[in-house]
């Protein structure tokens, strides 16, 4: 198909960058399972080498199958490129390693998915990166956390695991003024429920495991440019201003224009770093990306209806989604996520640490693993496990106190999981 800004949504998902097989017609995207592409000629093959022509080389760059849904993923999020990546932490650092340099840093929220706090706090300091992190409720304490050598902000749309929503509108206006690129993680809202560049985001990063893929089934992550961010207005971002060596001293932005960061993922990141996504992973991505505002509007009705079950029980303490009037949060998802809060939250039961221990051994339909986004129900108690490694002080900041059970709600009967929660909270205060 031609893709027409006009397009809504839902024939988005299905239609963006893809069309039928030049050389065989057929219709659905066929996975491209090859490590190398055929020059025409040896001219062609230089021109390749040297970025003046677009085109398939080897797969660790690119393959046509991953290419079809880093269209897809970029036109869904209004952006102008798209890299995809072996998972969603790989994705985090493709995102920042343009922009960052020995000794520069990041500013970023305390609420964000654990592994991306461990990832952030421990080991991007081996590459002389360093992590500051912030609530971003407190407007004044961003702007006061960056300083000269800050080269990027980065937070999550609905964040992980408490169902906080980032108020993107001002935390891009605080970027913005000093010139540094917005990082937003959109992994819980998915585009359909939120979509960051409209609020200022520079860059949106994503594990396409969760959501996007939908059913469990493989591990990805994707890069989006919003086209949007001049990388030559300060010297901060040579890697994308500045002559590169590698390539004769071609300079990204002035080649390449608003796809500049986009070609820079590719001909520096995926080149020298490796974390590609495989054609098979893409394949996967594809079909699920397809469904992706069916199950979402599922995923919200469901999440809503068992958060204002759960708020209504004895034995729960709170209840932290961004759906329910009692949250602080509920007046910002008419502005950021207004198709709704996302399936995603974590409640608080009065039994405590072991109380949820025994929780997550009763539940049948829920079931206990680390993930979320899938059509099926899951639990996590997420003191100990994904949080485990974090100290009691960043497990409350993050909203993952002992006493917290982080649920991923699937696309089931929301009957059938109320009443699994109810089954399993009765045994733990019998
Ligand atoms: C899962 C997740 C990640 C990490 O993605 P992987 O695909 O597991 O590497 C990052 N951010 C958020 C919000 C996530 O949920």
């Amino acid at each position: 198909m031609t893709d027409g800004p006009s397009y809504g949504f839902d024939t988005l998902q299905i239609h963006a960058g893809a069309r039928p097989d030049p050389a065989t017609g057929a219709r659905n995207t066929p996975i491209y399972q090859t490590t190398a592409y055929v020059f025409r000629d040896a001219e062609h093959a230089a021109a390749l080498f040297n970025l003046q022509e677009v085109g398939y080389i080897y797969s660790r760059l690119t393959n046509p199958t991953v290419a079809v849904l880093q269209e897809r993923i970029a036109t869904l999020e209004g952006g102008v490129g798209a890299v995809c990546c072996s998972s969603g932490h790989a994705a985090q650092i493709m995102a920042l390693f343009p922009l960052m340099q020995p000794g520069m840093n990041v500013v970023a929220s305390t609420r964000l998915y654990g592994g991306t706090i461990t990832q952030f706090s421990q080991t991007i300091k081996r590459f002389g990166w360093e992590a500051k992190f912030v609530d971003f409720d407190d407007e004044d304490a961003v702007k006061a956390a960056i300083d000269d050598n800050t080269r990027a902000v980065f937070c999550e749309a609905i964040a992980n695991p408490g169902g906080y929503i980032t108020d993107l509108d001002a935390i891009s206006a605080i970027s913005d003024a000093v010139g540094i690129p917005l990082i937003v993680d959109n992994t819980s809202a998915t585009p359909y429920l939120c979509r960051p560049i409209e609020h200022g985001a520079t860059l949106v990063v994503h594990s396409t495991t969760k959501y996007l893929t939908g059913n469990g089934t493989v591990t990805g992550g994707c890069v989006v440019d919003s086209g949007k961010f001049d990388w030559t207005a300060s010297d901060k971002f040579p890697s994308l201003s500045a002559p590169e060596p590698a390539y004769h001293g071609l300079k990204f932005a002035e080649t390449f224009g608003p796809l500049a960061y986009t070609f820079h993922g590719i001909a520096i990141g995926l080149r020298d770093l490796g974390m590609t996504m495989n054609p098979q992973a893409a394949h996967y991505t594809l079909m699920g990306v397809e469904t992706l505002s069916l199950r979402m509007q599922r995923h919200v009705e469901n999440a809503q209806a068992v958060a204002s079950w759960l708020e209504k029980n004895e034995h729960v303490e709170y209840v932290t989604y961004a759906g329910l009037e009692s949250s602080p949060y509920n007046h910002r998802v008419e502005k950021i996520c207004p198709k709704g809060a996302g399936g995603l939250f974590t409640f608080a039961l009065k039994a405590g640490y072991e109380g949820c221990i025994k929780l997550v051994n009763s539940l049948e339909i829920f079931s206990h693993v680390a993930n979320l986004g899938d059509t099926r129900s899951l639990v996590i108690h997420s003191a100990s496990t994904t949080h485990r490694q974090l100290s009691p002080e960043q497990q409350e900041a993050a909203g993952a106190g002992p006493n917290v059970v982080r649920i991923s709600i699937g696309i089931e009967n929301a009957e059938d999981l109320i009443a699994d929660l109810d089954q399993a909270i009765k045994t733990v205060s019998a």
